[in-house]
């Protein structure tokens, strides 16, 4: 056989932009905010999980560029070589503290987190029951730990109960992997209903709180706090790059989990640790969550008058159910999806399209900070009355 063995990608490509799925990036050219500077023009921004406005906060950039000066920039190896510094216990025991948890250990991304800790706990003779809306994180973690897997309807406990029925006593261990919160509809996962099947039938369970963290819940503790089910048997994975405003994942759960995952997840034990820079910056923000509760109460506040304003000038404007600060709406193809997007963008709004295949159907994803002001939400509401019906 002869001839480019690449040709495939042009077609493919071809193909991508015919369904109007071809993805492009965008370049922010300033610090992250309710306002960014976007190809050269403020827009204010609905775009970002940076949900408490931590990224572009000064005592987070001061702990992050301390901590360059002290340690440099590369950890310069794997935790269990050269990369261990103190910083990143202290990380770990902070998140520990917020989650309630006996102990945690951060990894370099949340999708590393997932890879590797879904890696750890299941393989070729075991079964994951994963919800169909999942993050590709999970998705992706779960086809490489080799196990069987099974979509459950999104959210539908009563469909994963029938799963669990017919499918459980035929594999050794059983894993449950749920999003908290759904980060492109908004909605949270049934976790009561969810912790009582895996007790029923002996599974773990897995949540991924990336969404969740510094959010929901009294404390920013997340959905397990929200739903008050804190201290059972979970497996708790998040990421330290939302409204932690840093980059790193985690996982917190028991002392003995967080032991073996230490020295059985191939993403944490194999890969470079985490930068101070980005350790000392979540650590940073973690005393914020702790200690300055008025953020995330304006947060939801922001979010309330959101919808108020979205019911009170677009009724016809369907957002999807959201408990939140995430709010979707849908649009019957992806072209328009994306004109929605510019039309938002002439208007100094910056909120992007969502299309396949990462979600279903298209739609427009807004994303509500605690440092919005209410005249960037009017402003937001403005624009998407001028689209019309
Ligand atoms: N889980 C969920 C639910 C996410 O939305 C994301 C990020 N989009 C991740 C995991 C991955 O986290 P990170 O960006 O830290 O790799």
């Amino acid at each position: 056989m002869s001839g480019n063995p690449y040709s495939w990608l042009e077609q493919s490509l071809e193909t991508i932009h015919r369904a109007d799925w071809y993805r492009t990036v965008q370049t922010i050219q300033s610090r992250p905010g309710a306002t960014v500077v976007l190809e050269g023009r403020e827009v204010i921004n609905f775009a970002s999980n940076d949900y408490l406005g931590l990224a572009g906060d000064e005592r987070l950039v001061m702990a992050a560029a301390a901590a360059l000066k002290e340690f440099g920039t590369g950890s310069t190896g794997s935790r269990l070589l050269s990369g261990h510094r103190q910083l990143h216990r202290d990380l770990e025991e902070a998140i520990a503290f917020l989650k309630q948890t006996e102990d945690a250990v951060v990894f370099s991304s949340g999708y590393l987190t997932n890879l590797g800790v879904i890696n750890a706990l299941v393989g070729k003779r075991d079964l994951i029951l994963s919800d169909q809306y999942n993050h590709s994180s999970l998705k992706n973690g779960a086809s490489l730990s080799g196990a069987a897997i099974i979509e459950y309807r999104h959210c539908n406990v009563e469909d994963l109960k029938i799963q669990l029925s017919q499918s459980r006593q035929n594999y050794r261990r059983c894993l449950i992997l749920s999003d908290s919160v759904f980060s492109m509809d908004g909605d949270l996962c049934p976790l009561p209903a969810l912790l009582e099947l895996a007790d029923q039938f002996g599974c773990m369970l897995l949540l991924d709180e990336a969404h969740a963290t510094g959010v929901l819940g009294e404390t920013g503790a997340g959905c397990v706090e929200h739903f008050g089910c804190g201290g059972k048997q979970l497996i708790q994975i998040g990421t330290l790059s939302k409204a932690l405003g840093s980059l790193g994942g985690y996982v917190a759960g028991s002392a003995t989990l967080i032991d073996y995952l230490r020295n059985r997840a191939p993403s944490w034990i194999y890969t470079t640790a985490l930068s101070p820079a980005d350790t000392a910056a979540a650590l940073a923000a973690l005393k914020i969550v702790l200690e300055e509760p008025p953020r995330r109460i304006q947060l939801w506040q922001n979010v309330a008058y959101l919808k108020q304003e979205v019911q009170r000038h677009l009724p016809n404007l369907k957002l999807l159910p959201s408990e939140s600060p995430i709010l979707c709406f849908q649009l019957s193809n992806a072209g328009d999806a994306l004109k929605v997007g510019e039309h938002l963008k002439s208007y100094g709004i910056f909120a992007p399209a969502i299309r396949p295949p990462t979600v279903p159907t298209s739609r427009i994803r807004i994303s509500v900070m605690a440092t919005h002001k209410l005249e960037h939400i009017q402003k937001l509401v403005e624009a998407l009355t001028a689209l019309g019906d």
